[in-house]
């Protein structure tokens, strides 16, 4: 395994993290992806060792930790050929809930998350109709009494089936009330144990990557109003703490998988002998996984800038995405690479390649698409006219 400075200083918990991780083997992560079934003795394992509660401050019973630690501990998890893709939720999820819950909230969740007794995995935000124009979506809560009454449906949902707790995006105010389309959108944590079964339908979507995501029903669904986290009608402002987080996250994901793609390409290249020398030996084999290489590293840089500004709390936005996008990219030419120069072997599950191509590839879409990054860098920093 190659070494380089980025990122260095997180020693300690490299370390830790590889160390677990060595207990869950390839032959683990590759009957898991062939089950198709959640990797609950890893994730129990992380949370047992603490690093499910990274960011939760030490006085309510996590470490303290801040974004660029829990993306060098996602790092890792993909690096060694894992899928954070299973417990990453619980970290871009935890500071919406710590920085907009009120006092009441954080004392009664967040010890309980830090024990791993209640899991925050999810964060329920799109919507089959309204796709990636957020603001619309068609999701409501309607105050009555001490309640709210939610109606409507969600898509893509992930990790319902394995979390307690669920953050919902809707909106509180209808869209042609409000002056600014961002505005009258509210946040709610949603107990998933009570609320499937009383107004809340969870349909599973079978797709490409072993990653539990689902279709969600509400009907009448109802919430207590101290399930509200912040003030009504901000919410839209709040989510965005959970997808920057998202996106720092994502990039380091991407990055630990480009790692995992170069380092098992360039060993393969080197012991690989046909026309009687080491396939690495061609500078065509050589470029690309040079340049992936380069690329990987760049996109390391700017996710790490990325974790600087959000543990700063200050705006992140731009950094955010372009580190996602930069990384997805550099992820996805690595993972090009080393199926490439695997040749048919690059096809065969035993080697993990194919499984691992097919993880890294969500990216490319999810969280956010590349070209509505591209969209948001052209129009937010560049200045340049609304297309939308
Ligand atoms: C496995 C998986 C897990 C997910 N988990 C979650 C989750 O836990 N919570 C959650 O809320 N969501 C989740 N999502 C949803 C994910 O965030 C969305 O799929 C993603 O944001 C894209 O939205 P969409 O699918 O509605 O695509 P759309 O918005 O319908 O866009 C479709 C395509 O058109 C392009 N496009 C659309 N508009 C424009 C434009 N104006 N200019 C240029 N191109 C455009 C997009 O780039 C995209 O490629 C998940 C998705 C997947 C696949």
């Amino acid at each position: 395994m190659h070494n380089t400075s980025i990122g260095a200083g997180y020693d300690d918990i490299r370390d830790a993290v590889r160390t677990l991780c060595a207990e869950f083997p390839a032959e683990y992560h590759r009957k898991v992806d062939e089950e198709r079934r959640y990797p609950e003795e890893f994730v129990d394992a992380l949370t047992r060792n603490g690093w499910m509660a990274a960011l939760i401050p030490e006085e309510y019973g996590g470490s303290g930790l801040g974004l660029a630690e829990a993306s060098v501990i996602m790092e890792e998890i993909n690096r060694a050929g894992g899928n954070s893709g299973a417990c990453h939720g619980q970290m871009y999820n935890m500071n919406t809930l710590i920085r907009h819950g009120s006092e009441e909230q954080r004392k009664f969740y967040l010890p309980k998350i830090a024990s791993g007794e209640l899991r925050l995995q999810s964060m329920g935000v799109t919507e089959p109709t309204t796709g990636t124009d957020t603001t619309k979506i068609k999701t409501t809560a309607v105050r009555k009494g001490d309640k709210y009454v939610i109606n409507g449906q969600k898509v893509w949902i992930s990790r319902v089936q394995h979390s307690d707790l669920m953050i919902l995006l809707a909106r509180t105010t209808p869209l042609d009330q409000v002056k600014r389309k961002s505005e009258g959108l509210s946040i709610f944590l949603v107990d998933l144990k009570e609320a499937i079964g009383h107004g809340m339908t969870v349909q599973p979507i079978a797709n490409m990557v072993n990653h539990e995501t689902n279709e969600l029903f509400f009907d009448n669904l109802e919430i207590p109003v101290e399930n509200l986290i912040g003030e009504e009608g901000q919410g839209f402002k709040y989510i965005l703490t959970g997808l920057n987080a998202e996106r720092a996250l994502i990039a380091a994901e991407c990055i630990g998988d480009g790692y995992w793609f170069i380092d098992k390409v360039t060993n393969y290249a080197n012991e690989r002998i046909v026309f009687g020398r080491p396939i690495g030996q061609n500078q065509g084999v050589q470029f690309p996984i040079a340049e992936s290489f380069i690329e990987v590293e760049a996109a390391n840089l700017m996710r790490f800038e990325a974790c600087r500004l959000y543990d700063e709390q200050q705006p992140c936005g731009t950094q955010a995405n372009m580190a996602k996008y930069l990384a997805a990219k550099a992820s996805w030419e690595a993972a090009n690479a080393c199926l490439q120069f695997h040749g048919g072997f690059g096809f065969a599950c035993e080697y993990d390649i194919e499984r691992k191509f097919r993880e890294t590839r969500l990216y490319q879409v999810a969280p956010i698409s590349t070209n509505l990054i591209l969209s948001y860098v052209a129009e937010h920093v560049l200045g340049m006219p609304r297309s939308f």
